[in-house]
């Protein structure tokens, strides 16, 4: 059960296509025969062939034979008209009108009793016979499908003699780089990224008015690396380069270069370069330049020739043009740390800038560009959804603009509200809201659990005030508490780090407090997985237990990163390994035992706020404040009364 602001995890929701059956009772008007020939030809033409035609349409006047024998016997019939093909006799009565629909009678075998009555009675009989539509049917049907069959057949053969021809002449690539003659973005459309823009400003100068520095011998730098999560803006930001600079912006994704065949890759950055001189001055785009650049000969399973001859040509070009020409190549990466050395020196990507996730100013100033094209309601605070977003990228951030604007006019509403906004956030971060369940035993354990942590989070003067507690299930999560980030948390502090792992105990602590060791559940699994992470970095990189100030691991240790297989291995001795297991389990031991004696000495409070939780399903965090205080004041009310 929740109890932080996760990251997001979207669900693709699978959709069935309702298949319509078809209906066996109806006599096949001739318009829908069509519809049948195709019906039968998904089902591979069986079903036409096995629909007997013989029930008659509702609303049609029917007669059983029966009927029919005794009509004739009464000289109330006129006329027999007898299709021996469907075996449907359509039977006009005396004193009907010309244009009133015949009255249909479903046939024997033998009908000789039923003519020779006609005859007696002297009544017209005709014998009509329709053609047997079901057998021409059934020919045309199995005609169609062989005929689709063969162009399938065709398809496929036609599709595999192209690529072999692609095969062929695969040196003479297809231009897999786009080529935008004015991006239309400017240095407005990218906000927060105030450093990058600052640093990059430059090289609209270096496009826009080389004489400046080449009038004094400057060399103009070739090429500037982006470096920074996915999303925050990198592509943008390269576009906007190019847009303020009105230059032409070539791209291309280092994954386009790589393909299996030797050479290709290399031919695609002669090509790519070949135009870009043609079109000078330009800015070349390169994006996600590690599938290409990264550390040669080294990684898991030996080089790959291909990419380093592309590595190599890449390499190649960038030293074959004269700073001057005009060209400047922008690449993009969130893992500099795997590129190649011979990128980073001097003449190639010599300028290297970093491109961050925003902090609470950049947020907002992202919101408001996004906001710019959105109908937002006036009293909508773009600060408060900043205040909520720590962490999210520029990307992100228009995302959950638009969700909110999704949300509003599904809802139909003219302008988005903070209430759409909210929803939005509590999706992109927890994901799909379900159903709540209903007041049942698990239900009261969930409210427990959560107002556990809720309790505990606001006990803790260090830690993150409540921002709401919820019993609506989200993505994984059955109930969930939010908390509001204070401020920027650039530093974190060891009581922070103390308050953070037992409020996130508090829910176990509930459950163990109020339903006994022996029905705790699984529901906090998630909680214990975050804690014992953070009172590991304690202890491993924050150097904050009685190991003393070492650092023992770094973050995010990746075995695939090129040359770092070997030596991350061990960075201490198992002895040590040994001694951070006892300290992380020191931490979080002190932490447990915090956090359930909180729960105890608060069980009044936590039976309140659970009834109400479980009544209304969220308490807004300043309520939950209000009822905290208000308990605590008849508390020491009484302590004064009884002394
Ligand atoms: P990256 O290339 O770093 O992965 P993108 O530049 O492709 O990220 O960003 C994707 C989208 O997110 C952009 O098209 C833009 O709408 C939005 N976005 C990202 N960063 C910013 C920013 N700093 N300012 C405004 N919009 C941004
Ligand atoms: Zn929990
Ligand atoms: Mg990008």
């Amino acid at each position: 059960m929740g109890h932080k602001s996760l990251n997001s995890q979207t669900k693709a929701q699978a959709t069935h296509e309702q298949v319509s059956k078809q209906n066996k009772q109806k006599v096949v008007p001739p318009k829908s025969k069509l519809w049948h020939l195709a019906a039968s030809l998904l089902l591979f033409q069986g079903v036409m062939l096995g629909t007997p035609l013989q029930a008659q349409e509702a609303s049609q006047k029917t007669l059983s034979y029966g009927q029919l024998l005794q009509k004739v016997d009464a000289d109330e019939v006129s006329k027999v008209e007898i299709d021996p093909t469907t075996r449907i006799a359509k039977v006009r009565l005396k004193g009907s009108k010309s244009n009133d629909q015949p009255q249909e009678v479903l046939l024997l075998e033998q009908n000789s009793e039923l003519i020779e009555k006609l005859r007696n009675k002297e009544v017209e009989l005709d014998v009509e016979s329709t053609a047997d539509n079901s057998a021409v049917l059934g020919l045309v049907a199995n005609l169609f499908l062989l005929l689709l069959l063969m162009a399938g057949l065709m398809m496929i053969l036609r599709r595999s003699s192209s690529s072999s021809g692609q095969a062929l002449n695969f040196g003479k690539s297809k231009a897999r780089f786009q080529m935008e003659a004015k991006t239309g973005v400017l240095f407005d459309d990218v906000a927060g990224i105030e450093e990058a823009k600052e640093e990059l400003q430059e090289v609209v100068t270096f496009l826009k008015q080389p004489e400046r520095f080449t009038a004094i011998g400057a060399k103009i730098p070739k090429g500037v690396l982006l470096i920074g999560p996915p999303g925050t803006g990198k592509t943008l930001l390269a576009k906007a380069i190019a847009g303020e600079a009105g230059v032409p912006f070539f791209s291309i994704s280092g994954s386009e270069f790589v393909e299996m065949f030797v050479g290709v890759g290399a031919s695609r950055v002669r090509d790519l370069f070949k135009k870009a001189k043609e079109n000078a001055p330009c800015l070349i785009f390169i994006d996600e330049i590690d599938a290409v650049g990264r550390q040669r000969g080294a990684g898991i399973g030996g080089g790959n020739d291909e990419r380093e001859q592309t590595l190599n040509q890449l390499l190649t070009e960038m030293d074959g043009f004269e700073g001057n020409t005009g060209i400047i190549i922008i690449a993009a990466t969130n893992r500099p740390d795997v590129l190649d050395s011979a990128l980073l020196r001097p003449g190639r990507f010599d300028r290297q800038v970093m491109v961050d996730a925003p902090d609470l100013k950049g947020r907002l100033g992202i919101l408001e560009v996004h906001a710019r094209n959105k109908k937002i309601a006036p009293e909508v605070s773009l600060e408060a959804i900043a205040r909520r977003t720590p962490g999210f990228t520029g990307a992100d951030l228009a995302n959950l603009l638009n969700e909110a604007a999704i949300l509003t006019a599904r809802r139909r509403k003219d302008a988005i509200t903070m209430l759409e906004i909210n929803d939005a956030v509590d999706r992109v971060v927890a994901g799909m809201e379900g159903t709540p369940l209903v007041d049942s035993k698990s239900k009261r354990l969930i409210a427990y659990h959560e107002v556990g942590h809720a309790v505990i989070g606001t006990l803790l003067p260090q830690h993150d005030p409540v921002q709401k507690v919820t019993l609506i299930p989200r993505g994984q999560a059955r109930g969930l508490t939010w908390f509001t980030p204070d401020e920027e948390q650039g530093l974190v502090s060891r009581s922070q780090l103390l308050a953070r792992i037992t409020a996130a105990l508090g829910g176990r602590a509930a459950e163990e407090e109020i339903f006994g060791d022996a029905e705790v559940t699984t529901g906090a699994s998630g909680d214990l997985q975050q804690i014992t992470g953070l009172a590991r970095q304690m202890v491993t990189r924050f150097g904050m237990s009685d190991l003393g100030p070492l650092s023992l691991e770094s973050q995010g240790q990746d075995v695939f990163v090129g040359g770092g297989l070997m030596s991350s291995r061990s960075e201490y001795s198992e002895e040590i390994s040994a001694k951070i297991d006892a300290q992380v389990q020191t931490i979080v031991e002190h932490c447990h035992i915090q956090a359930r004696q909180l729960i105890r000495h608060n069980r009044i409070v936590i039976d309140k706020l659970v009834d109400l939780l479980i009544d209304k399903e969220t308490i807004e965090g300043d309520e939950l404040r209000q009822i905290m205080e208000e308990q605590n004041q008849l508390k020491t009310d009484n302590l004064v009364a009884s002394s």
